[in-house]
Order: structure tokens, then sequence, then C-alpha cells
């Protein structure tokens, strides 16, 4: 007898097949059956609705989240049922106790968390990569979960401190390397890094993976060779060429993510130059995709951590300052103009680029200021817009609130990076940033803004996009397809509302510490490994791959 028979939904088989209506049963978990007429112990009505694999998040930073919090909010409610975590190298695994305060500090910077909510909630009850999946298990989790071996947290375990200021030696490398091979035979599911200049740990210093030399990443992604299995994503900065990538996926063998290719509208032809090459690449056998965003990449900030400039090269000098220091160098004319100076030149890769007229304020004493662009605003009191925002912010103790929309708002650019065949719709980031945007809902945007509303893909390959593309790159076996003998990891929406909600600031982090969140729009509901009731923690910690 089937536990649950969800009658005449809407099925999309995540392989992009023609949808077709009917019931999908589940029983122990799985779904043991899809056809007409179908029983079980309950059953829903699911007319008018539609049925999805559920959404595997392939980007997310849950590592530190995960173990104060197993549901992993607000990703489940937002329709993801498989998340991967440890994206860009920043893992907290493996840690030795001296170091936490270390990688805590790191975090904090890179991926916009307190350190105090890191301080209440990590629990740091492991060491190594084995320990931590271990942890995770044990724990439970809501959703499942994949983690990479992440090169940050390597470097750091070998090097200490030096991690962040030094090449590693051949000595170093290869205890690295070891890592990698114990983090893959733990059941990780590949490897991460970052070159990203927007990628800084503790006082500015540029996260650890940013200090390794081609040789480095050569041996560590070759480790992967010797696996036999397992994906190397990589976060690139702009010096990060893809052919050198595709030599790595060459020596590898290995499937390479290429990220984070968003869309810049001061260098409007640059990610379709990666993705091209990306394409290229895979013309002559490589297995290679772009890692793109289906959302617009706008942020909330405060002039206390302005991850919007802190990439930046003449930013630098201000990264390490504190109080007083540091809003002296915000004062100082030569570091106003350098930055100036920069903004000015094209850039292939940058996350702000001087477009001021969308940069706005949201919260500032001055009411009659907010919701309304810097640009603006500049030209009113007959300023350039930065000394104007650097004024705003000084004047009240940087509390101001600036959005920037900073990458990624061209719609029609966006539509052709969804259709380009080298692109891998990601980047939702889930999980860190916390403070300054929130794209766990970027599947209910790929359904509702990209499909309903744009029609830029249909409702069944924006489905494959997110589900079986996913499993079949990453290696996830029996999730991704409805498919009898799967997991029943289900998605039940209505195709005319489906979407995300408006973003919402809310205090329920270690501490009452704010983030921000999207709400579900047209989810009727979502199983994972069968259950509905995701506070029970049916989510598994997926430790066996397909090669
Ligand atoms: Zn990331």
């Amino acid at each position: 007898m089937n536990d649950v028979v969800i009658r005449n939904a809407l099925l999309l088989d995540g392989l992009g097949s023609t949808p077709v209506h009917g019931d999908l049963a589940i029983a122990d978990g799985k779904i043991a059956g899809i056809g007409k007429s179908l029983t079980g112990k309950e059953v829903l009505d699911a007319s008018g609705l539609a049925l999805m694999p559920g959404i595997i998040d392939n980007h997310t930073h849950y590592d530190a989240q995960i173990t104060w919090d197993p549901l992993v909010s607000p990703s489940p409610a937002l329709g993801v049922t498989t998340a991967i975590i440890g994206n860009c190298g920043f893992t907290i695994a493996p840690c030795r106790p001296a170091d936490r305060e270390l990688v805590m500090k790191n975090l904090t910077q890179v991926e916009g968390m307190s350190l105090e909510v890191l301080r209440q909630g990590i629990r740091w009850d492991f060491e190594t990569i084995p320990e931590y999946f271990d942890m995770l298990e044990r724990r439970g989790t809501a959703i499942n979960i994949a983690g990479f071996v992440g090169h940050s947290s390597l470097r750091t375990y070998v090097m200490g401190e030096d991690a962040a200021k030094r090449a590693a030696t051949q000595a170093e490398v290869a205890r690295m390397r070891a890592l990698v091979v114990e983090g893959m035979s733990a059941g990780a599911i590949g490897f991460a890094t970052s070159t990203s200049p927007a990628h800084n740990g503790h006082g500015g210093l540029p996260m650890p993976s940013r200090l390794a030399d081609d040789a480095e990443l050569r041996a560590l992604v070759g480790a992967l060779k010797d696996a036999g299995r397992g994906v190397f994503m990589l976060t690139k900065g702009g010096h990060t060429k893809v052919p050198f990538l595709e030599e790595l996926a060459a020596e590898s063998t290995r499937p390479v993510v290429v990220a984070a290719l968003l869309h810049n509208s001061t260098s409007p032809r640059a990610v379709f130059d990666d993705l091209d090459a990306i394409a290229a690449a895979n013309a002559r056998g490589r297995r290679m995709v772009g890692a793109i965003s289906c959302c617009p990449l706008s942020m909330d900030f405060t002039l206390h951590s302005p991850y919007t400039f802190e990439g930046l090269e003449s930013w630098q000098p201000a990264l390490p300052l504190k109080g007083a220091a540091y809003e002296a160098k915000l004062k100082d004319q030569g570091f106003r103009d350098a930055v100036r100076a920069e903004l000015s030149r094209p850039a292939h890769f940058r996350l702000f680029n001087a477009q001021w007229d969308q940069v706005e304020v949201v919260e500032s004493a001055d009411k009659d200021a907010e919701q309304r662009s810097i640009g603006e605003l500049a030209r009113l009191a007959g300023k350039d817009p930065l000394d104007f925002m650097l004024d705003l912010a000084l004047g009240e103790k940087l509390d101001t609130v600036f959005n920037a929309m900073l990458l990624n708002s061209d719609d029609a650019a966006v539509g052709e990076m969804l259709r380009h065949p080298a692109s891998l719709v990601s980047l939702s980031d889930a999980g860190a940033h916390l403070t300054f945007f929130n794209d766990a809902g970027f599947g209910l945007h790929l359904l509702g803004h990209w499909v309903r509303e744009r029609g830029a893909l249909t409702l069944q390959d924006a489905v494959r996009r997110m589900t079986s593309v996913n499993a079949l790159l990453f290696g996830i076996r029996g999730r991704g397809v409805l498919k009898p003998g799967y997991a029943a990891d289900l998605v039940l929406f209505d195709p005319a509302t489906v979407g995300r909600g408006a973003k919402q600031r809310v205090f329920d982090l270690p501490g009452g510490h704010p983030r921000l969140t999207t709400p579900a729009r047209g989810v009727h509901g979502v199983w994972v490994n069968g259950a509905r009731d995701l506070k029970m923690l049916p989510g598994r910690v997926l430790r066996e791959f397909s090669a």
C-alpha cells in the first residue's frame, strides 16, 4: 500500500519531457509509481497544480548555519530539497580548535555574517572533514546535503595564519592534497576554491585560496582524478582565464563549474565571452559549465561592511581599519580620488561599476533621502556621488542603509545567459551574505519570472535545469527525476502564482541578529525523502556519488 498519492498533478519529470497529467505515489520515502488512478493511505488532490522533483541548489554556504539550524531556513520552503555546501571553498572543516576564531573571522567578512552570530551559533564538535559529515548525519537535516572539500579551510589547516599571506611550499601542497583525498573518501562531492578579489577575510587579507599558485591548484584538482570522481568548482577572479581552467579539466578529467558569471552592463559581452569559451572547451571534450544566476544581484549594505566596494583595489587600504581610523580613511581625499579613478576604468569582473543611479538610500536619519538614488541626490546637492554617499554615511555613524543593484539586472541579457548551452543555473549563495541579499528562492524566481512572466524558458526546461541537470553533473544518484525507485524529493506548486515574495528583514539568527529572507509564493507542498514534515529532519547527508 502506498503511503501517499498525489493525484492529477501536471507532472514535470525533470528530464524536460512534455508535461502530462497523472498521479504519483510515495512509499517508504521513494517514488513508488506514476500513472492513473493510483491508491494510497493518504490521497491528495492536486488538480490545477504541478509536481516536480525537488530543486537541487548547487551553490550554497550553509556550512556554518546548518550546525545550529538543521532546518537550513529558508531553502526548504522555497522548494530546495538538496543543497550543496562548501562552495567557493569556504568550509568550516577541517579546523583545529586553535584556528576557529580565525576561520569565523574570515567567514564574517566574506559571507556577511556577524562574528557574534558565528560565535554563538557554530557548534564545533568536529575537526576533520569526515568528522564534520558524521556530525551532520548524527544531528540530522531537513533537506539532503552534499559538501565540497574547501580550499581555504585546507590552507588554514596546513599553513595556519600564513595561509592568507603566501604561496604554499611543495610539502604543504602535498599535505593539502592528502586532505582532498581524505575528504573525497569521506564522501565529499568535489573540491571548491575561489580566486575572486571580492573574497576577503579578516582584516582585509585575501581569503587563503587566493594565494594559491597554478601549481597548487593543479595538484589539488589533480587529486580528483585519483579519486575517480568529484566536481571542481571555482569562483574566479578576472585574472583566472578559462583556458587555464580548461587545462585543469583536461588534466583531471573531472567536470569544472566556473563561477560566478554575472552580467555587467558596463562590460556587457564579458560574460558571454566566458560562456562561449566554456562551450568551445566542451566541443573539445571537456565537461565545463558556467555558473550563472537568474536573479538580479542587489545588495543591502552599510559603510560598516560595504561588500559592494571591498573587492576594489583602491578600497584595500580601508579594509583592515576600524573605528576612527576607518572613518578618517573614508574622509580622505586621496582615498576617494583613488576609488573614483578605479571606477572610471572598465573592468571585466567588478561588483560595482559606478552606476550611482542604481544605488539607493534605504534607511537614513534623513527620511527625504530614502528610496532615492545616490545619483539623483548627488545631482541635487551639486556633489560628486561618491563624496555624497560617504559624507551622508559619515554623518550618521555609518548606519545609513544603502541598496545597490549591482549586476544581472538586464533581463534581455540574463535571458540569453539562461538559454546558453554552457550555462548552469546557480549562485543562490543561500546561507551567506545574509544581511546583503537572499536568493535562496532562485528556483521559484526562475519558474515565476523567467517562465511565466518572461516566457524565456518552457516550464519543463526550467525544471530540468534545477533538477536532473544538477544530478547528472554532480553524480547525485536516484534524485532529480520523477521516476519509480527515485527518492520522493518533490515540490507541488501552482504555475499560475509560483514565485518569490518581496525581501523581508527578520531577526532570527543566534543572538537575535538580522538577515534578509523572501517568502515562497504558490508552493503547496515540499517532500524530502517522502516526508512532508521537514521538522522530522528527513534529509540525508549524501556521501556516495556516481563517477
Ligand atoms: Zn559563494
